[in-house]
């Protein structure tokens, strides 16, 4: 790019084609290299396989001095340390599952200046006498992997990741860039605001994968539905998601006698069988593995065709990263999810009640987008992305609502009227709010704020609750709307919004299906 520094351009060009063997940066890797070099802190969002690594290990080496690399995952460290060392650079991991004289060589190393790279484990790298002996060597970078671990808001939030925001003040003049490949946009601003990172240049990447095929199924005899599926297959490698160790092992059975060749995986089977598992998986040995979310962590087999919900995900984040377990190869793949509001209800009872006072709020929100995913009568792809803030105003044609699409009406003026009404109320107050005012209720806090004097007040009137509630979350899922969960809950404008208020944009919206057809649904199961 035009606005990247020759010079840096040239050495790291270099590098990325003797050390790595690439011909050329993707999109966004030389930019972001270019601001580390120049010393500026970065936040990469980008989706696993996107190229993350290369932004902090590039510059690793063009810079003098070591980079220190903070990763959660033992096994995910030793991979990219036996990587880099085949190829030529001097890296090192340290963490616990290393004995005391493995992990003096390499403190040695460290402090000998010997090593471009050092990958740690947050919980080490936090130690007193950890810190103070990095004092004494030259740390040109540091890097924080899976930084969405660091945020209350992300979905996999670390106790030990919460204390790196520590750093910043030891390393004054050193640059960090945190990379995470899922973060909605409270926890990115989180991300930034936990590690203190200053000014940081945000490089967010395309976080779609458009060969695969999103659907969703009505769940009504969901074990049958999953053998039906699996058999059209054609033998092609496959992983079903269930949320709980009966179920695994139920519908394991089940696909085994129907003739098909797979193992179970979660978290009660023994580490050899486990692993086992895994490898018969890797080898094409097994066509099937239905699991627990215990699996897929690291696992990179890039001919999974399918990935199957048996049942729905507690957030899009999860959603996200195990339906990104197929199609790697780029080759047409499908994520099926079986959706049943009542599976969905009581997810909610459950974290209603086993839930500590302090996540509540946001595992109810985390899986209350899920629950929009499942019900959005728009585009699965955009919903998908806007969920990333990776915003397009196209359908994508390769999923089930573009694929057999809900009834369309023109919806300029119904979403004109919720948009308007969101602006007069100043964008602070919830969902609930902007409907009761939309339908003109007499309720005290509305008369109170005097919000029976808008222009919006009640000229939704004639339609239901439910009715400006689905309205309301499709104008979300088409980017127009969002929930701002920082502020607890509340209904804000995008910017795109404005052209629609302005009656330069027509909006489509699907008519609400305000029932569930349950007619199909066998009450049996
Ligand atoms: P992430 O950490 O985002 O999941 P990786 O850094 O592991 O992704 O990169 C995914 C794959 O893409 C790796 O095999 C990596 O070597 C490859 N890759 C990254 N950057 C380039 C590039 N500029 N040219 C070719 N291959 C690349
Ligand atoms: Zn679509």
């Amino acid at each position: 790019s035009e606005n990247v520094d020759t010079q840096h351009y040239q050495k790291c060009a270099k590098i990325l084609k003797d050390t790595f063997g690439y011909a050329e940066f993707r999109a966004g890797q030389m930019e972001v290299i270019d601001k580390i070099l120049n010393g500026q802190d970065a936040l990469i969002l980008l989706p696993t396989g996107g190229g993350k690594s290369l932004c902090y290990q590039v510059p690793a080496l063009a810079l003098e001095g070591i980079t220190i690399v903070v990763s959660p995952l033992i096994s995910l460290m030793q991979d990219q340390v036996q990587q880099l060392t085949a190829q030529g650079v001097k890296a090192a991991y340290l963490n616990s599952s290393q004995d005391a004289e493995e992990s003096q060589q390499i403190t040695e190393q460290l402090f000998r200046g010997e090593l471009d790279l050092l990958y740690v484990a947050p919980e080490r790298l936090l130690k007193s006498y950890f810190l103070n002996s990095l004092q004494r060597v030259k740390v040109s970078l540091i890097a924080v992997d899976e930084a969405h671990c660091v945020s209350h808001w992300g979905h996999d939030f670390r106790q030990d990741y919460r204390q790196l925001g520590r750093l910043k003040s030891q390393f004054q003049n050193v640059p960090f860039i945190a990379l995470t490949a899922t973060a909605d946009h409270a926890t990115q601003v989180d991300i930034q605001h936990q590690l203190q990172l200053e000014n940081p240049f945000v490089f967010k990447g395309g976080f779609d994968r458009p060969n695969i095929r999103y659907n969703l199924l009505a769940k009504y005899k969901g074990f049958d539905q999953v053998v039906a599926f699996v058999k059209q297959q054609d033998g092609a490698a496959g992983i079903v998601y269930c949320n709980s160790r009966a179920k695994v092992d139920d519908l394991t059975q089940r696909l085994q006698s129907a003739g098909i060749k797979c193992d179970a995986y979660h978290a009660g089977r023994d580490t050899a069988t486990r692993e086992f598992v895994q490898t018969q998986f890797l080898k094409d040995d097994l066509q099937v593995v239905i699991a627990t979310v215990a699996f897929g962590m690291g696992i990179n087999k890039s001919n999974v065709r399918f990935v199957v919900h048996h049942d729905v995900p507690r957030s899009v984040e999860s959603y996200y990263q195990e339906t990104g377990r197929a199609g790697r190869d780029g080759m047409p793949a499908e994520a099926l999810l079986l959706f049943d509001e009542r599976d969905a209800a009581r997810i909610k009872q459950w974290i209603s009640t086993g839930t500590a006072p302090d996540r509540y709020d946001i595992e109810m929100h985390k899986f209350e987008a899920m629950e929009a995913f499942a019900e959005a009568q728009t585009c699965r792809r955009q919903v998908l992305l806007n969920y990333f803030s990776d915003y397009r105003e196209e359908q994508c044609g390769n999923c089930d609502i573009c694929l057999d699409p809900p009834k369309l009406f023109e919806g300029t003026t119904q979403a004109q009227q919720a948009l308007s009404c969101v602006y007069r109320l100043k964008q602070d107050t919830s969902v609930q709010y902007v409907i009761d005012v939309l339908r003109g209720k007499s309720i005290r806090r509305i008369l109170d704020n005097k919000h029976n004097e808008l222009s919006t007040y009640g000229i939704g009137k004639d339609q239901s609750d439910n009715y400006w509630h689905n309205i309301i979350q499709q104008l979300i899922h088409q980017g127009l709307l969002r929930i701002d969960m920082t502020l607890s809950g509340i209904l804000r404008i995008n910017e795109s919004a404005r052209a629609v208020l302005k009656a330069e944009r027509i909006v489509h919206l699907a008519v609400p299906k305000l029932s569930v057809d349950t007619s199909k649904r066998n009450k049996a199961e």
